[in-house]
């Protein structure tokens, strides 16, 4: 009840497009006498969460912020939402996002744009903003969203609260409308820490319908959350040196790399010439995994069709035309151009070498130091409208965060500090595969 009252008095910051109201009150009922009747609880016991609109959910509308999905309703339930489920959380609503989690802002949402909880004329961060935005409101306890090139940690940062990108294949994606599949990351915003960690260990794991989840043991993160050893941690020179950094960001990540220092923890400069590269290789591989992707939404089977359409043909186009935005078709294109058969080899097949290079030089720092340190995004939260026009600059807010996606490493960020005007602003801290253990603890000694 008292969430519902938030979501209610908070409805001008457009975070949920639904409020399951009714399943949720009848859903804590049902808990209350489960307690009552001495059974054993679940994990999640009464934890209050919102689910980012591209996840679905058995019975029920999902939209991926998208008009063409309009009127869909999925006859399953998605792996990571099932499982919430089953260890007794409350799932509250479906959140905004921008179209097909497309977008740095989201601005690119077909139900308008969610408002920065801290200075409401000011953008939440992308794509999973919405998610982000309900954590730092207090419209729920946690939110599941995705991280395909930084989804979750960069509006995390833009709104002061935690979110975690863990390793590729740790969490199955069933049931998670496909951006680009060899990207795609469900992750979590919390508060603090540890609900994140006891939430990644309900959703990670083996799961027979996604192939490509891993079956590597979950540990139990949230019960290790102790630094007893001296780290060995780096940053990136070029990060630090990057024109468009603000100095308010710099000063503040300098000043965590001091303390820790101070600790006792090495702390030494890397370099990572190939930065310029990563924005690169993630638009021109994103893009090709989305046209094809994408290409399912053809007015015949989900969603919105064109009623004007008078052949099959113009039931593609129109559907197509009239169902995505301005950005989707725009990746859409691009995609398609850099998959044509006299392009392929140019771009698409040169930015899986890339793909390899950046992997294969991430990983190698990553035998050398436990942990990479950097700054979460260039700026703080930046004003609504400020970049809409302007895509190339709108992908440069992603330089810090798509190396993670591009390597398949786990990523979290964590509140740390504020600028001049109050906006938060965070730090990313990147470890190896399947080390969230050891960076959960680690976030936690730094928060
Ligand atoms: N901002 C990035 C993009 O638009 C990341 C999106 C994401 O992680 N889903 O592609």
């Amino acid at each position: 009840e008292h969430y519902l009252k938030q979501i209610n008095e908070q409805k001008h910051l457009n975070v949920f497009l639904d409020v399951y109201e009714t399943e949720a009150l009848i859903k804590a009922e049902n808990l209350q006498e489960k307690l009552e009747a001495g059974k054993p609880l679940g994990k999640l016991f009464g934890l209050v969460i919102g689910i980012k609109d591209v996840l679905v959910q058995k019975g029920r509308e999902v939209r991926s912020a998208s008009r063409i999905l309009e009127g869909f309703e999925s006859q399953f339930s998605g792996t990571a939402v099932q499982r919430l489920l089953d260890e007794d959380a409350i799932i509250i609503g479906a959140q905004n996002c921008d179209e097909f989690a497309m977008g740095s802002s989201n601005e690119n949402s077909a139900y308008g744009p969610t408002l920065n909880a801290t200075d409401n004329s000011r953008v939440p961060g992308g794509s999973s903003g919405a998610s982000a935005v309900a954590v730092q409101a207090g419209l729920c306890m946690a939110s599941l969203g995705t991280d395909t090139g930084g989804s979750v940690r960069q509006p995390a940062a833009f709104c002061g609260v935690v979110g975690i990108k863990p390793t590729y294949s740790r969490v199955s994606r069933y049931g998670l409308i496909a951006f680009a599949s060899s990207f795609d990351c469900i992750g979590v915003f919390s508060t603090v820490i540890e609900d994140n960690a006891l939430i990644l260990e309900v959703i990670a794991g083996h799961d027979d319908y996604d192939s490509t989840v891993s079956t590597e043991e979950v540990p139990l993160y949230a019960e290790s959350l102790q630094v007893n050893k001296k780290m060995k941690v780096a940053y990136i020179k070029e990060t630090l040196e990057n024109e468009a950094l603000q100095t308010e960001i710099k000063e503040a990540t300098v000043s965590k790399l001091e303390w820790l220092k101070g600790q006792g923890h090495q702390v030494e400069e890397v370099r990572f010439p190939h930065l310029d590269y990563v924005l690169p290789t993630y638009y021109i591989l994103t893009t090709a995994e989305a046209s094809t992707n994408l290409s399912r939404f053809d007015g015949v089977r989900y969603g919105y069709r064109a009623p004007e359409a008078y052949n099959m043909e113009s039931m593609y186009k129109l559907s197509r035309t009239n169902g995505f935005g301005e950005e989707v078709k725009r990746r859409i294109m691009l995609g398609t151009f850099v998959l044509s058969a006299s392009y392929f080899d140019a771009y698409y097949t040169k930015a899986q070498k890339v793909r390899r290079i950046i992997r294969d030089e991430t990983r190698n720092m990553l035998s050398k130091y436990d942990f990479i340190v950097m700054p979460t995004t260039p700026s703080t939260a930046f004003p609504l409208g400020g970049k809409r026009d302007n895509p190339a600059e709108m992908y440069l807010e992603d330089i810090f965060t798509v190396q993670a996606n591009v390597s398949g490493i786990p990523a979290i960020s964590i509140p740390n500090g504020t600028d001049a005007q109050n906006l938060p602003i965070g730090l990313q801290i990147m470890t190896d595969v399947f080390k969230e253990s050891e960076l959960y603890a680690f976030a936690d000694y730094l928060m």
